[in-house]
């Protein structure tokens, strides 16, 4: 299990691709045609729909002890620790003259998103009412950035060293191997809790391009230290720890498309349930959403769905009894 030791990051910047397959404003352009259908009405992870590239090993089953107590078999998923269908990045904007192509997005969990463009590192002093604020040189229009192994790594601390205080802050995967490979135990049926279990601060499951979906960002240790913890379109940013991971469902990954209409899958919660997009095909958010953002029905039995990345989480909480990540 990991903590989220680690504040920030984000990674490769300067090429600015854009992130293929997500548009800037966070929106999936992915192409339907070729996506997998899942119809199951037994709740629990179906390993046919994980994306090719996506693990490092095959999925395998061995016995495991879950967090309320339940000895059982999970799966055992061992994840690439990158995206398999996604390039990832851009994350800061390179100068304040920067449009929202050059950049990825932030969110505080206020509800909104914001893309990363010039003139939001510009205004940062007015949106966060503190003109302590400074993120770019104001000779030269160029926006702070941690653009080394050990300046990442000293903005990323809990404590972030004061020097990079004013700073959008960026590891680039490369200096990580290209990747974190983290091994999953997730219960191959799903065993519900009486009552729902919190979100604490380890990852709360598994993308279907294999890449964790970390808990909430740390927003208040980031802001307070004056720095951006910048994500890419797709929502997502690089840590010494865990690699590339994921705080926010922006459509990157919802590739589990359903046959009814209902929103696609776009992960597996730690307790085995199915994480699907926020709104179903017709753009609406179910209404009957249980605490931790879920409900049943007779098609897919119990499921989750994913909150709006300007929430800073996936869900609210966990229905049933966690596995491990090892
Ligand atoms: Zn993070
Ligand atoms: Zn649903």
């Amino acid at each position: 299990m990991f903590s989220h030791k680690y504040l920030v990051l984000c990674g490769l910047l300067f090429a600015a691709i854009a992130a293929s397959g997500c548009s800037s404003d966070g929106t999936t352009t992915t192409d339907s045609s070729a996506e997998p259908v899942t119809n199951s009405s037994t709740p629990g992870l179906d390993t046919d729909l994980f994306v090719s590239g996506a693990l490092a090993s095959g999925i395998t089953t061995e016995p495991c002890l879950l967090s309320g107590g339940t000895q059982t078999t999970c799966y055992v998923i061992e994840i690439a620790g990158v995206p398999a269908d996604q390039e990832i990045g851009p994350f800061c904007p390179p100068t304040i003259f920067s449009d929202a192509e050059l950049g990825g997005i932030w969110f505080d969990g206020g509800g909104d998103v914001y893309d990363l463009d010039g003139d939001f590192i510009v205004n940062l002093a007015n949106l966060y009412g503190d003109q302590n604020w400074l993120l770019y040189d104001p000779n030269s229009g160029d926006v702070n950035i941690t653009d080394t192994q050990v300046a990442c790594e000293a903005a990323a601390r809990p404590n972030v060293d004061p020097e990079y205080q004013n700073h959008c802050v960026v590891c680039s995967i490369d200096y990580y191997d290209g990747g974190v490979t983290q091994t999953l135990l997730i219960p191959t049926e799903p065993v519900a809790l009486s009552s729902p279990d919190s979100i604490r601060n380890t990852d709360v499951g598994v993308s279907l391009n294999g890449v964790v979906l970390a808990p909430p960002a740390p927003v208040d240790a980031i802001l307070g230290a004056y720095t951006i913890a910048a994500f890419d379109d797709c929502g997502g940013h690089v840590n010494p720890v865990e690699g590339y991971h994921y705080h926010g469902a922006t459509g990157c990954t919802e590739i589990g498309t359903q046959v009814d209409g209902h929103a696609a899958t776009l992960g597996y919660a730690m307790d085995g349930y199915a994480i699907l997009g926020m709104l179903n095909e017709d753009g609406t958010e179910p209404t009957d959403l249980d605490g931790c953002r879920g409900h049943t029905d007779d098609t897919r039995g119990y499921h989750y769905h994913a909150a709006s990345a300007g929430e800073n989480m996936f869900i609210g909480c966990f229905n049933g009894e966690q596995g491990t990540i090892q």
